[in-house]
């Protein structure tokens, strides 16, 4: 059993919250109390960002030599390979999820992207007007001061490192605010990076609830920039708190991919993309693939064949290496898809697939659930469920098809499945959504910017000339060359 950090880390040091509070973080597979971690307010919040503050403006980070910064990137990313176990096991324990999982992508993931990213200091560069008459002007890039940081509880070790990765090797200062579901993993984080050597400051990390460390942190004048990943409605609240003081906002908000299978489409690998798309991490993904669209000659077969393969998963203790699901990240969240799932019964769509589920103290193992018939008014093909609930649609032809995929109010991701490059590209650009996978080519990859279409965000993650534009601020410098005196014409 690993063992967690439980205070809050401010500039370097590690101390309780102000209040005193703690939280008792519980695993959801069985209920029992992993740790009782100290609970951040507004005073705390306060601290943190003077912290941070008090680094980028008269620290040495924003001003180091770019490799150096570089060279602790990539010591993290060493780091975190080292501690790969505690920490696979830390998010399994922390949020139900397979520790097949953690180990195969979210320490890995975690680690690549720092590793990516310290490649990056030394490579920010700006440009040159030197074709004016009498002026020489650089636009030069510069660290962008604070960054406030909030993610949720799906990937809780890589959301922190999508969010930490980018905005250190830009040369900021950040204050993190992991879910107050799942702090454990991002506090061992900032321990490995003091380890190190970041400098203190650099990186703090409050655990608290949104509605109180999370509100004062976005509203706080002493950050410059919120970068926050999680619902669209709670996104709204960060365009409203970011205008106190015109702060800059990026947002990495909700989905609802469709995967168009075309006739065409080589069945074996559209079986296993569709059931992984839709039930890998029991559908907590935002690019969980929740509407299956086929085409009408096809249905029976595929939805029996995919039935039949559901029907095979195994779900179980998130530890169990055997396992290939977990459990739900709370018994509320379980709560919220159990009802999704209902109303959806309610609303007319059949229920095809619901499975028994392995008991448990918190009732959180939600089975994987297939729902057919399903149509475009529908709550269950609207909203985000963030849950294991496939709702399967038929369509006559390619036109009808991109209708279905483009009839949300998110754009997130969309899944193509056909054996027709033509047709693939000529549907990719007519989708109307940040990423667009064809065949299952729809991996995280660091140089790969995140964008999002509608209500699935505002701005970029990821990316390396994006990762600039979101945490760089641009100054123009206008040198002038003229040798006559200026000033009003006589
Ligand atoms: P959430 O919006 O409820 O919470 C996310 C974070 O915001 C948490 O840390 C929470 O404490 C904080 N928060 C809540 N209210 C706040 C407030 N008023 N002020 C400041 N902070 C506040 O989201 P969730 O339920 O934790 O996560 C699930 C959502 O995240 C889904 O919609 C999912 O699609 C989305 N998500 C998106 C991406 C992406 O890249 N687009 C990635 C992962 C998850």
């Amino acid at each position: 059993m690993p063992t967690w950090p439980c205070q809050l880390f401010i500039d370097g040091v590690w101390s309780d919250s102000h209040s005193g509070r703690t939280w008792s973080v519980t695993n959801p597979a069985t209920g029992k109390e992993l740790a009782n971690v100290a609970l951040a307010d507004a005073m705390d919040v306060d601290r943190a960002v003077e912290a941070a503050r008090r680094a980028f403006d008269e620290g040495e980070w924003a001003r180091m030599d770019p490799l150096k910064r570089g060279r602790l990137l990539f010591r993290l990313a060493e780091r975190i390979r080292e501690n790969m176990a505690d920490l696979a096991m830390t998010d399994t324990l922390n949020v139900g999820k397979p520790i097949r999982d953690t180990m195969g992508f979210d320490v890995p993931c975690a680690a690549d992207l720092f590793e990516s990213y310290a490649g990056l200091p030394d490579k920010i560069s700006g440009k040159c007007f030197g074709n004016l008459a009498d002026n020489v002007t650089l636009q030069i890039r510069e660290p962008m001061g604070v960054i406030a940081a909030i993610v949720p509880w799906n990937f809780p070790l890589t959301n922190a490192a999508i969010k930490l990765a980018p905005i250190l090797a830009c040369g900021n200062t950040v204050v993190l605010k992991p879910s107050e579901v799942s702090p454990l993993s991002a506090l061992m984080l900032a321990k490995l990076a003091a380890e190190v050597g970041f400098p203190p400051g650099v990186i703090n990390v409050i655990h608290g609830t949104g509605h109180e460390a999370g509100a004062a942190l976005v509203k706080h004048p002493g950050v410059d920039k919120i970068t926050f990943t999680g619902r669209h409605q709670t996104g709204a609240r960060m365009l409203e708190a970011a205008q106190v003081g015109m702060k800059g906002v990026m947002l990495e908000l909700g989905g609802k991919t469709p995967s168009i299978v075309f006739p065409d489409a080589p069945l074996d690998n559209v079986i296993n993309g569709v059931i992984t798309g839709i039930f890998y991490n029991l559908g907590q993904v935002c690019v969980a693939g929740s509407r299956l669209l086929i085409h009408e000659s096809q249905h029976d077969d595929l939805l029996e064949r995919i039935v039949a393969k559901v029907r095979s998963l195994r779900q179980g203790d998130p530890t169990d290496p055997d396992m290939q699901l977990g459990c739900l990240a709370t018994p509320a969240h379980c709560d919220t898809v159990r009802k999704c799932v209902q109303q959806a019964e309610q609303e007319g769509a059949r229920c095809v697939l619901t499975g028994n589920r392995p008991v448990d103290p918190l009732d959180c193992f939600y089975p994987p659930t297939v729902f057919d018939q399903v149509t475009a008014g529908m709550t269950v093909a609207r909203e985000e469920v963030f849950g294991p609930v496939l709702s399967v649609m038929t369509y006559r032809d390619e036109a009808e098809a991109v209708r279905m995929a483009n009839d949300s109010e998110f754009g997130l991701m969309a899944n193509i499945w056909t054996s027709d490059g033509t047709r693939a590209l000529r549907v990719a650009r007519q989708i109307r959504a940040g990423r667009i996978a064809i065949n299952g080519g729809g991996a995280l990859r660091a140089n790969v910017p995140v964008f999002g279409y509608k209500l699935s965000g505002i701005g970029a993650e990821l990316g390396f000339d994006e990762a600039v534009h979101e945490y760089c601020s641009s100054k123009a410098i206008l040198y002038s060359l003229a040798t006559e005196k200026s000033g009003w014409p006589e």
